[in-house]
């Protein structure tokens, strides 16, 4: 989770159910109220990512801002957040796949309606609606689980269910196109300094992301040298 301090407060990816008391006792450590949260951005649907939003949008009355592809469209207009047709189907208020609004949904290159400039950039792949973020002016991109750094160098995901390889390399290179200073990315801490050179890099090295047999082979080596156990 990322808080983008303004006028408001805007944040990237909720966590956990338990995670917006977290957040807003942060909030409160800053001297803002909860109301502050104005907007909370979704990288995507895994719940992980998502599951304290709809509970954090219930008590600050942010709006949950999401891409159409990882959403579910219902009969009377209303969208809700969804992953693989069962995350924010169910009704019942059960921990990680509760039934969670979605406020607003982006498209790519939609600049968001905030005091802060964010630009929406589409980058499926590691769920068909998942959505980087772009702070132009500070040069700062938020990836969630498109791209994942340690603080000193990315990593791309493995292929879990729902992931279209194909889709994900060409987001990928899309993200080595722009230009950015620090990249936070899904999990891990965020890489500061240089990062677009660092994802053109990524890709120069090895085009193709990280299947299950590159990381299985791998796995010996990694846990004897101490490597993050993510893909390549
Ligand atoms: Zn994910
Ligand atoms: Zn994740």
């Amino acid at each position: 989770m990322y808080l983008i301090e303004d006028d408001g407060l805007v944040l990237v990816d909720s966590g956990f159910p338990w995670s917006p008391r977290h957040i807003l006792d942060y909030a409160c450590s800053i001297g803002r109220k909860q109301e502050d949260v104005t907007h909370i951005l979704t990288t995507h649907s895994h719940p992980d990512h998502t599951s304290g939003a709809s509970r954090l949008a219930r008590a600050t009355g942010a709006a949950v801002v999401a891409h159409q592809d990882d959403t579910k469209l219902h009969p009377n207009g209303t969208a809700s957040l969804n992953y693989l047709g069962i995350f924010g189907a169910v009704k019942t208020p059960i921990p990680f796949f509760q039934h969670t609004p979605v406020n607003l949904l982006v498209r790519d290159g939609q600049r968001l309606p905030l005091p802060v400039a964010i630009e929406a950039i589409h980058t499926p792949g590691h769920t068909p609606g998942s959505t980087s973020y772009l702070l132009k002016d500070k040069g700062v991109l938020f990836t969630g689980d498109t791209l994942f750094s340690d603080g000193k160098r990315l990593s791309r995901s493995l292929p879990l269910p729902g992931t279209d390889r194909r889709r994900y390399r060409t987001s990928v290179e899309r993200l080595a196109s722009l230009d950015f200073d620090v990249l936070c990315g899904g999990h891990g801490a965020p890489l500061v300094g240089g990062a677009s050179k660092a994802v053109r890099q990524l890709v120069e090295r090895s085009p193709d992301s990280p299947t299950w047999g590159d990381f299985l082979r791998t796995l010996p080596r990694r846990l004897l040298s101490g490597e993050p156990l993510r893909g390549g």
